[in-house]
């Protein structure tokens, strides 16, 4: 039985079929939306017009599912979790009816839930979030019936800045309203400064250290403004981006333990800790807690490409096969107009946190050689371990080119390379991809310096 009906719930749904056919393992998936195995990573490109309809989101249908041998109940949501008789109580969002199933492995795929705070006016007409294909279509409603063109995007996280870029591509005035000091609080605040000046130079207004105390409305009750404790932003559309928390409210009734971040606490195998679950409940997605193989610590960290992983191995064991996740290096890559933002590992307060003595560098180099037509600025910077050298963290901000350059250090990470021994990577050159000296080699040979002054 599985529980939410995207990334990770049809991932291990899907698995798990490939591996056992309909004879040997019957799969009921309760989802409480109308979609399934949807793409919300797709939602600011097509709010923002790059992608043409709401279906292309869509990977594989509740249709599709069944097809292929998958009880699929959409519109149907899980209400409550008996983990002593093993069964869920469920309910019909249609006709309101609810009935108890019984299982004899569960899978929790519930994903997040997106921040929203108790603000007056918080519900207005004119106010969205986008966490679901159903909200994105809410939004570009919204955006068709509004004639008004000042967009307030209320957080700068990387959901903020590409919705301030999909509100810019509609043609809108766009504020982005951040109670950061610097967008992008994933990155050090100097290179989320850089990611603030591209914004500005985009026109996007910015404002930093503000916190929303009310959305202001008007006497049709539709959205006019959003009020901070020092100014009003007038808005004829505010888009929500303030942030996901696990979705663990069934587990947390049941009595399931969940982590310092709220989410659900699970094995390699993703199978869920603890004598609550009884060794039959799995957990994946955006509503667990994964290790980060850095710090060491657990995070909570809400991305689909974890998501999709999870499933897979939980599919394959709930299948009868074998199959672990170790835990993340904290890679995410996103862009706002034609600027890249990337980032692996840990900040400097992670590190702190964590306990570790670093050291950083910070280079300015060229996506291209700089004779090549088209060579791009990109700045690079670079956490290593004091005396060990042992690469922590690093974080891009450029143009073309920039984000998945990011890959590079992902996998130094992983292998738990030394900023020496990445000086020595044969990475691709040719004039068109890089300057001779990538830019990751550069930052890479100026941690190596850092290091050295440091011991
Ligand atoms: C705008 C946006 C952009 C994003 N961009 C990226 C990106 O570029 N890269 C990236 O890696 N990630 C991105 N993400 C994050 C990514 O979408 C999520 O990490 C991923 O969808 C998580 O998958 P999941 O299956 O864990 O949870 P979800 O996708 O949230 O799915 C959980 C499902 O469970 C259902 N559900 C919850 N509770 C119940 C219940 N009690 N009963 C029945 N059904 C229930 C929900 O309706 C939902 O459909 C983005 C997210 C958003 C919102």
């Amino acid at each position: 039985m599985v529980i939410g009906g995207d990334a990770a719930g049809m991932s291990a749904a899907s698995q798990a079929r490939r591996l056992r056919g309909p004879d040997e393992l019957e799969i009921v998936a309760f989802e409480r939306g109308h979609f399934t195995s949807y793409s919300a990573c797709g939602i600011p490109y097509w709010v923002g017009g790059q992608v043409g309809e709401r279906d292309e989101l869509i990977a594989r249908s509740p249709e599709e599912h069944r097809a292929r041998g998958i009880g699929l109940r959409t519109r149907t949501e899980v209400v409550e979790l008996d983990l002593r008789e093993r069964r869920v109580r469920s309910r019909d969002l249609d006709s309101g009816a609810e009935s108890w199933t019984p299982y004899d492995k569960l899978v929790i795929a519930t994903g997040a839930r997106p921040v929203r705070p108790e603000l007056p006016g918080i519900d207005a007409a004119g106010v969205h979030g986008v966490q679901t294909l159903d909200d994105g279509q809410a939004l570009l409603d919204s955006l068709r019936e509004t004639p008004g063109r000042r967009a307030v995007v209320v957080g700068a996280g990387y959901i903020g800045v590409e919705m301030a870029e999909a509100l810019l591509n509609r043609g809108y005035e766009v504020t982005v309203v951040n109670r950061g000091a610097e967008p992008m609080s994933t990155l050090d605040p100097d290179m989320g400064r850089l990611v603030h000046k591209a914004m500005t130079g985009m026109g996007i207004t910015m404002v930093d250290d503000a916190e929303v105390t009310e959305i202001r409305t008007g006497d049709d009750g539709r959205v006019r403004a959003v009020v901070t404790r020092d100014a009003e932003f007038p808005a004829d559309v505010v888009v929500l981006g303030i942030g996901v928390r696990p979705e663990t409210t069934l587990a947390r009734a049941a009595g399931l333990p969940l982590g310092e971040h709220g989410g659900l606490l699970t094995d390699l195998a993703m199978r869920v800790r603890g004598p609550e679950a009884g060794g039959v409940v799995w957990a994946g997605g955006d509503c667990v807690e994964v290790l980060d193989l850095v710090s060491r610590r657990e995070r909570h960290i809400a991305l689909g490409t974890h998501a999709n992983k999870h499933g897979q191995v939980i599919g394959s064991n709930v299948g009868g096969g074998y199959a672990t996740f170790p835990g993340v290096v904290g890679t995410a890559v996103s862009k706002v107009c034609e600027l890249e933002i990337a980032r692996t590992g840990l900040r400097e307060k992670d590190a702190l946190r964590a306990g570790l003595q670093y050291v950083t560098a910070t280079i300015e180099s060229t996506s291209r050689a700089g004779y090549y037509p088209g060579a791009a600025p990109m700045t690079v910077k670079m956490l290593a371990e004091r005396r060990t050298g042992r690469l922590l963290g690093v974080q891009i901000v450029g143009r073309e080119g920039a984000a998945k350059r990011v890959d590079v250090a992902a996998v130094a990470l992983t292998a738990g390379m030394t900023v020496e021994q990445m000086t020595a990577l044969d990475l691709g050159y040719a004039p068109p991809f890089s300057p001779v000296w990538d830019p990751v080699l550069v930052a890479a040979r100026k941690t190596v310096a850092a290091v050295r002054a440091q011991s």
